[in-house]
């Protein structure tokens, strides 16, 4: 990596996981550029704190799921800044028994995470190679190793992350380009927010949930030049549960 740091955009960045993953590149120098679909107040207090810490944000909002949306946000961005950092994280649950899952449950999840990878992926890989140092950084879930009741669509999803992954690493390695999944375990966010702790804490070894800081420091040193050398893996972070 050349002395001044490439961009790092974080899709789903507003809060969670990715809030805590923009804040990491952020304070490991790089500018990041904070993704979210539609609620602009929380992806606006998390660039407001990179700022203040020293480091550098900018907001840019598009929708994962709708290709056109990428392309042209992808587009503006690539005319003045060099992207060499792509976090993976927007995600959604629909959890649901599957022979009452509606067709819409389904393509949401997988359009979300399949689609999302797609279509923010593709459109920087080029100037990456170009530029010979990338890092893609997908993260998956601990329900897409070991499948989850009610979450078929969201394992399938996350699976099909974790195929994407491996494959595109094999591609890109002699670019200098490296590829991983992140697997959490439960991370305490919004989008667990529903889930019982009682029930879920006695099957995790550690006997408490992960902290969205915890995913982010691993993120963050993935994207360091000291992991140069790991490529087409899958990290889990779960407390033991996998
Ligand atoms: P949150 O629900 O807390 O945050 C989700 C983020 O994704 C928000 O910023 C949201 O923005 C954004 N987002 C959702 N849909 C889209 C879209 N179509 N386009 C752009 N942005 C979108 O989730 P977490 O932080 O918990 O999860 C982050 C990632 O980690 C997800 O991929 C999730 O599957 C994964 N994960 C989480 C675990 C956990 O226990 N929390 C465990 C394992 C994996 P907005 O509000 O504007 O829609």
């Amino acid at each position: 990596m050349s002395a001044t740091k490439p961009h790092a955009l974080v899709t789903g960045a507003s809060r969670g996981i990715g809030a805590a993953i923009a804040r990491a590149l952020a304070s490991a120098g790089f500018p990041v550029i904070i993704n979210y679909r539609e609620r602009r107040e929380p992806a606006q207090e998390v660039a407001t704190a990179i700022a203040e810490a020293g480091g550098t944000a900018e907001l840019c909002p598009f929708d994962v799921r709708d290709a056109q949306a990428c392309e042209a946000a992808l587009t503006e961005l690539l005319t003045s800044r060099t992207i060499g950092v792509i976090v993976n994280n927007a995600g959604i649950v629909r959890d649901g028994p599957f022979p009452s899952m509606e067709r819409e449950a389904w393509e949401s999840v997988t359009r979300t995470t399949l689609d999302g990878f797609y279509n923010v992926t593709r459109p920087l890989v080029m100037p990456m190679v170009r530029a010979r140092w990338g890092r893609i950084i997908n993260i998956t879930s601990v329900s897409g190793l070991i499948g989850v009741r009610g979450q078929a669509n969201y394992s399938a999803a996350k699976a099909g992350l974790i195929g994407a992954t491996r494959s595109l690493a094999q591609e890109l390695a002699k670019r200098k380009i490296t590829v991983n999944a992140v697997a959490p375990g439960l991370i305490e966010t919004e989008m667990i927010a529903e889930v019982q702790r009682e029930h879920v804490l006695e099957r995790i070894p550690a006997r408490r949930l992960g902290r969205p800081e915890e995913v982010a420091a691993l993120v963050r040193f993935l994207a360091s030049d000291e992991a140069a050398y790991i490529t087409g893996q899958v990290i889990g972070i779960n407390g033991g549960l996998a």
